[in-house]
């Protein structure tokens, strides 16, 4: 079985600012991780690896050059090898041209070693945040997508049997492979980096594509292939009315539900 999963570098997010000029984030000399939620699918893979003996695992990234340290850091953890994307020209990427260009990229991963029965990538990325990626990607690879997934395993057949999160509980899939997942949190932490992996990932040299590997449509591609922009960055104004109970814990919900009812809330 042959597995990608999509890893993002993040800024830490405690520690990040917006500049208010360009509405970007401030991401020079900040501390960057790996996107939390690309760490569970990452662990997705990994299990799936441990249980279908011969599987591979492959990351795929795209950022600047120091985003190799993810694709490092998935090696440390279990991971076969891995691809950066890099290259002046898709910096200022959206949401859509991202999509456009790891598709790209994963199409030339299965030109050049077949093609992958699952695609991985984490429920959304703690800075931009959309979880619009994922399901893009698929979208552009021809592939069904399932969102929130917590487990994943081979169903016999050619299908993967899926259990995804829902607001009110879960729910079990059984999906045909190829196929696409975003992953949450409860798929499980990403185990740690054995002293082999670390050793590995050590003198682990992934390869670098750019437009000349991917030649991508121009048009499509960074800042000028982006249909979208931030216009503007704020915060939600704090409305200043507020209105403290006291009293019993059963005096303050009596006063609460008194003043819903007056407002014809309740
Ligand atoms: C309207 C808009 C305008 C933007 N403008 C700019 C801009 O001008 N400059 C700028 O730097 N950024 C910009 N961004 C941010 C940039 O588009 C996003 O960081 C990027 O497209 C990924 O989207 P996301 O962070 O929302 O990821 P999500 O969709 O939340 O990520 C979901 C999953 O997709 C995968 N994934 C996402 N991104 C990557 C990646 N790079 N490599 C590998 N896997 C990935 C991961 O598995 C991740 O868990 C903009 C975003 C929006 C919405």
């Amino acid at each position: 079985m042959k597995i990608a999963v999509c890893i993002k570098q993040v800024p830490d997010s405690d520690k990040v600012t917006i500049d208010r000029t360009t509405n970007r984030l401030n991401r020079a000399g900040v501390p960057a991780i790996v996107n939390p939620f690309d760490e569970n699918a990452l662990e997705m893979a990994l299990k799936l690896k441990d249980a279908n003996p011969g599987t591979t695992v492959t990351v795929v990234t795209m950022g600047p050059p120091p985003a190799a340290e993810v694709i490092k850091t998935a090696v440390a953890h279990g991971a076969d090898g891995g691809v950066l994307i890099c290259g002046r020209e898709f910096g200022g990427a959206d949401t859509w041209a991202t999509g456009y260009t790891i598709a790209l990229a994963i199409r030339k991963l299965q030109e050049d070693g077949g093609p992958f029965d699952l695609v991985l990538f984490g429920k959304q990325a703690t800075d931009g945040d959309t979880a619009q990626v994922g399901p893009g990607i698929a979208n552009n690879l021809g592939l069904p997508c399932l969102t929130y997934a917590k487990s994943c395993e081979v169903a016999g057949g050619d299908a993967f049997r899926v259990v995804r999160m829902t607001e009110d509980g879960t729910e079990e899939w059984e999906v045909q492979r190829p196929c696409a997942l975003t992953v949450v949190k409860e798929a499980g932490e990403l185990r740690i980096a054995s002293l082999r992996g670390k050793m590995k990932a050590k003198s682990y040299q992934p390869p670098v594509w750019g437009v000349e590997e991917l030649q991508p449509n121009p048009d499509f591609i960074g800042l000028k292939g982006s249909p979208t922009r931030v216009s503007k960055v704020f915060a939600p104004p704090v409305k200043s009315n507020r209105e403290k109970f006291s009293g019993t814990p059963a005096e303050q919900a009596a006063a609460l539900v008194e003043r819903l009812a007056a407002r014809q809330l309740v």
